[in-house]
Parts: C-alpha cells; sequence; structure tokens
C-alpha cells in the first residue's frame, strides 16, 4: 500500500473529530469525559459504545470493535482505508497527496463500478433497442412506465453469452476487472469468458452514494429461480446492502418499508411510496438492520401473504426488535403481494396502499393475531395455551404502558382477569432479566477470549504474562517519554507473546522516530487488530499509572518468560526437571 504520510494523517485525525462526526450517524450521550451511546455496529439496547475524547478513538464493550476516525468511517460508510482517508480529507476540505493515492485494491474497486456503471448502460441501451423488445414488453406488461423504468434505470442482458464482455472489452476493460466485478466468468474449459447475464431483464443496484454495485437479473418466465444476483465483490456484499435505499434515503418518511422483491420496491415507488427498500435475496441480516438504523426510525414490514413469506416476517421482527427498531407489518388482503395488489388498484394504488398502510398494526397485533389463529379459543385448554404464548410475547415489549395495553386486550379477550395477567407478565419479566445477565456475562467472557485467540493466540495459554504486556503497552502509547526507562529493563526478547512483542517494537520504533505511537496503526494493521489495540488502551482499568506499578509489570513479564513451559517439563531428565523446579520456585518468592 503507498504510504501516507505520518503529517497527513495527524491533520486529517485533528480536522475531524470522533465525537462531532459520529454524532451525526448515531445519537451520543455525554459520561464523563466520554461519549456513549448504542452502538451502530451491532443491535443492542443499552449503550456499550464509547468514545474517548481524550484520544480520539473508540469501542465497544458489546462487540469488541475498536479504532479510531478513520476506523469508524470504514465500518460505517462501508469503504477500505484510502477510501475513508479521501471522505475525511474531503469532508476537511483538504486534498488528497495525490501521488500516494494509488493503492491497487482501490484502483480495482474503481474500475469495478466503472465496470457496472458501464454495464448498467449497456443493459439500459438494449431495453430500448429491438433486441430488447421481449424485455420491455415484459416490464410494461408489468404495470411499469416508462418514466419508472427509466429511474431504475432497469435493462435487459441480450440472449447471447459474449454481448457485455465483447463491449466492456471494447470500452478498455479488461478480462480481470470483469471477472472481478462478476459481470463475466471463465468457462469450464477456460478457453472464453462468458457473460453471468443473459436473457433477463436487470435491475441494478446502487449504494448510497449513487455508485452501481451489482445487478439482480429476472428471467421472464415463471420458471424457479427467478432471480440471478451478482456475487459479493470487492464492491458489494448482499447481506450488508439493500435494493433502492439510495431513493429511500431521500424520502420524506421516518420509516422504510421493507419489501421481499425488487418489483415490490419498484411497484410502490410508482404509486409514490418511495421509502421502500428490499434486500437482495437472502433473508434480513443484523448488517441491513443497522444499514436501515441510520435511515429510519420504524421499518414497516411488508412482505408476501404466503407461508414463506409470513415466516420471514416473524424472523424480520425478531431481529429489527432486537436492533431496537420500532416495527409495524402490513397484511395485504386476498394473500396478494404488494406489487399485484398495487396493480390491480390501478389509479387508486396509492390510495388503496396508504389506506392499508394507516391501518397497519404494530408487530406486537400481527403476531398475537398468528397466536390466535393458531389454537382453538373454544376450547379452555387451546385458550390456557394462547394465553400463555401470549403473555411470553407481551415480556417481549419494553415499554410499561405498551404491556399494560395489550394486558388488557387479552383479559378482555379471554375474559382471565387482567390482575392476574399481570402477574405472570411481571414473572416473566424477572425471569428474562436473569437470563439476560446471565446471557450477557457469558457473551462477554467467551467473546473476549475467541477474541484474543485470533489476535493474539498464545494469550489464552499465558493469561499472566500477556495481560501484563497489555498493560505495558498501553502504558507506553500514554507516557511515550518512558521508553527509555522501559527499554533499559525490559527487551522484546522478554516478551512472552509474539503479537505484543511486535507491537511493542511497533510502538517503540514509532517514539523512537519522534513520531505519535497510534497516529498509523489502523493503517498498518488489520480491522481485528485495531479492534485488540483499542481495547488495549482504553478498557483497561488496572493500567499502571505510577512508576511502581510499571516496575510490577515489568516483573512479571520476567518472571512468566523464565517459567518453564509445559514441553520443558515434558522432555526433562528428573534432574533437569528438580532444576526447572528450583529455579520456578525461586522466581516465584
Ligand atoms: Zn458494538
Amino acid at each position: 500500500m503507498a504510504r501516507l504520510s505520518d503529517d497527513f494523517i495527524s491533520e486529517i485525525k485533528y480536522r475531524n473529530d470522533l465525537g462531532e462526526l459520529a454524532a451525526s450517524y448515531m445519537q451520543l450521550k455525554r459520561r464523563g469525559r466520554n461519549l456513549v451511546g448504542l452502538c451502530p455496529f451491532h443491535g443492542e439496547k443499552t449503550p456499550s459504545f464509547n468514545i474517548y475524547t481524550e484520544n480520539g478513538s473508540f469501542y465497544c464493550f458489546g462487540c469488541g470493535t475498536g479504532g479510531d476516525v478513520i476506523t469508524f468511517v470504514m465500518k460505517i460508510e462501508n469503504l477500505d482505508y484510502m477510501e475513508a482517508v479521501k471522505f475525511l480529507a474531503e469532508r476537511a476540505g483538504m486534498s488528497m497527496p495525490e501521488d500516494d493515492y494509488d493503492d491497487s485494491m482501490s484502483r480495482l474497486r474503481t474500475r469495478i463500478y466503472e465496470a457496472n456503471r458501464e454495464a448498467a448502460r449497456f443493459f439500459y441501451g438494449k431495453l430500448t433497442s429491438k433486441e430488447g423488445a421481449e424485455g420491455l414488453r415484459y416490464l410494461r406488461g408489468r404495470g411499469l412506465a416508462d418514466s419508472t423504468i427509466r429511474h431504475f434505470g432497469l435493462g435487459f442482458a441480450p440472449d447471447e453469452r459474449f454481448a457485455l464482455g465483447n463491449h466492456l472489452r471494447s470500452r478498455g476493460f479488461t478480462e480481470a476487472e470483469m471477472i472481478a466485478a462478476n459481470l463475466v466468468f471463465k468457462s469450464r474449459s477456460g478457453n472464453s469468458v462468458l457473460d453471468r447475464f443473459y436473457n433477463r431483464v436487470m435491475f441494478p443496484i446502487i449504494d448510497v452514494r449513487g455508485n452501481v454495485i451489482a445487478f439482480g437479473g429476472r428471467i421472464m418466465t415463471d420458471q424457479k429461480p427467478k432471480y440471478l444476483n451478482t456475487s459479493d465483490t470487492l464492491v458489494f456484499n448482499k447481506s450488508y446492502n439493500l435494493f433502492s435505499l439510495n431513493n429511500a434515503k431521500n424520502s420524506k418518511s421516518d420509516a422504510l418499508i421493507l419489501c421481499e422483491g425488487y418489483m415490490d420496491v419498484i411497484s410502490l415507488n410508482q404509486a409514490g411510496f418511495t421509502n421502500a427498500v428490499a434486500t437482495l435475496g437472502t433473508a434480513l441480516t443484523a448488517d441491513q438492520t443497522s444499514l436501515m438504523k441510520r435511515y429510519c426510525k420504524e421499518v414497516i414490514i411488508c412482505y408476501d401473504a404466503d407461508e414463506a413469506g409470513q415466516k420471514a416476517t416473524s424472523r424480520a421482527i425478531d431481529i429489527l426488535r432486537r436492533a431496537g427498531l420500532p416495527v409495524r407489518v402490513i397484511s395485504i388482503p386476498d394473500g396478494k403481494d404488494p406489487d399485484e395488489f398495487i396493480r390491480r388498484h390501478g389509479d387508486q394504488g396509492h390510495a388503496a396502499f396508504q389506506n392499508i398502510l394507516d391501518n397497519s398494526g404494530n408487530d406486537m397485533d400481527y403476531r398475537l393475531r398468528k397466536l390466535r389463529e393458531a389454537y382453538d379459543m373454544n376450547d379452555p385448554q387451546g385458550k390456557f395455551n394462547y394465553l400463555t404464548e401470549a403473555i411470553k410475547l407481551l415480556c417481549e415489549l419494553d415499554n410499561a404502558m405498551e404491556r399494560d395495553i395489550y394486558a388488557s386486550k387479552l383479559s378482555d379477550e379471554t375474559g382471565v382477569g387482567k390482575e392476574s395477567i399481570t402477574e405472570q407478565v411481571k414473572s416473566g419479566l424477572r425471569r428474562k432479566e436473569r437470563n439476560r445477565r446471565r446471557e450477557e456475562t457469558s457473551r462477554v467472557q467467551t467473546g473476549l477470549s475467541a477474541r484474543d485467540d485470533k489476535v493474539n493466540p498464545q494469550h489464552k495459554d499465558h493469561l499472566r504474562a500477556a495481560t501484563a504486556e497489555e498493560n505495558l503497552i498501553a502504558y507506553l502509547v500514554k507516557n511515550p517519554d518512558k521508553l527509555t526507562y522501559i527499554h533499559e529493563r525490559l527487551k522484546a526478547e522478554d516478551f512472552v507473546t509474539d503479537f505484543n512483542r511486535k507491537l511493542y517494537i511497533y510502538f517503540s520504533e514509532r517514539i523512537l522516530n519522534n513520531l505519535d505511537p497510534m497516529t498509523t496503526v489502523t493503517a498498518d494493521y488489520s480491522a481485528d487488530e485495531v479492534s485488540k489495540i483499542h481495547s488495549m488502551i482504553n478498557s483497561r482499568s488496572d493500567i499502571p499509572k505510577t512508576k511502581e506499578a510499571l516496575d510490577e509489570f515489568i516483573g512479571v513479564i520476567l518472571k512468566e518468560k523464565a517459567k518453564p513451559t509445559e514441553s520443558d517439563i515434558k522432555n526433562s531428565s528428573p534432574e533437569q526437571f528438580a532444576d526447572l523446579f528450583s529455579q520456578f520456585r525461586k522466581n516465584h518468592q
């Protein structure tokens, strides 16, 4: 990777305050010197995301993500390092040192965007040509106006295997670039490259910054599978993006309508509901949920009325609730999907759908109704089972007033006294709280150790040493002037774990060269390593603050280093073992 100068990166960080930038994506509260909020990188209801204003870094105790302002932008805008730096440079009105910005990965990403854009143009051109007549007829047959087709940039992939490949080649794209964009693939013999999409109507997928990142292609019959999508590429991750979010983010509504398919979204847009989005051929993911959370205050689920659609609805409710997003569920009458419904109402499509929207219940109404349908309410046992399940659902509500309203409803519905329902709900809540605490503790414990394993696999075998090493490194980063003092007492070879040794050398070298230790950590380490390093420097309450404490940590490292390892013990003769043992005892006195 071409390297940006330390000065430039320092300037970028200085001019882009992390707290201020983060506040444009999420709600933050001040807590002492720090800022806290709900983590934008995992779903949670109690804030574990911390911004440390003194050193411009963040760390989430829930998911273990951490870093500096550049890491934050990489994660939240889904950019690579160079792109994030560029983003921040633009934000601060700085120009990039051009020569440094020709990192090959970034270049390939740019070429993929360009190839996709050219492909979208090609498909659109074909749709309006003779070759695309069948495609155009198909889309018009599904009720789409020409203006809608243009607005979404829909297109047609002709019924041949080399059309797009030849076109892109003539525009200067290399085979490698086209393959990286997943627009073509190598034939099994390896002698030719074939178009991925042929004889399909094409739906370009555009990200919130206006880049064409992928395509969905639909065959024009009802054979299954109907859709073929771009596989994941350098610029596209299907579980991270949503169809038409680029349109929805500009809508005036506070809600997003979550649909199953591209055609539903397009029909809704045509009827004036520009806040519709769809997943990209997969079930809703937690990543998509955090993405939606940035653009809305509420999600309205509008899936198909068939059994698969209803299953997907329950699943989506769970995921969205977990992320703390309020949910409403739309049920379309007569088992239609939204696209069919709007088409059937013709000019009245907008009013008809608005009517359904206005009458849509929240997810609790939906779930209770589904539950009621599952039990025989005339049978006492059926009624009892219904009530038991319904009370479980009520326990999932965070809002006490909401719980009270539904307790009254349930009481009316079943003839069971409201007090006894409320009593059941209360004991359910207590049980839930106990379980939550237990789960959270074990999640934090296993989460932390698993992460340690990934970045520093030796950590678990050398707990004492690794902890002392981490504390020492944190101390060094905060007190670079103590480098000489530490170096006189502790050599890099004395470190027990390799990862921490490398870090110690890295920071020492930077300090010796009069550079701030942390400035380029994000450039020089992987995402997991960056998180780990930030957890080291931010999350330890036992970082030595005095020289005495520092000496103690140096002492622990030296002692642990001298300790015989398991293999030393296994391979030693009886005399050697006695030696090791007495040495070990001496060290531990
Ligand atoms: Zn988190």
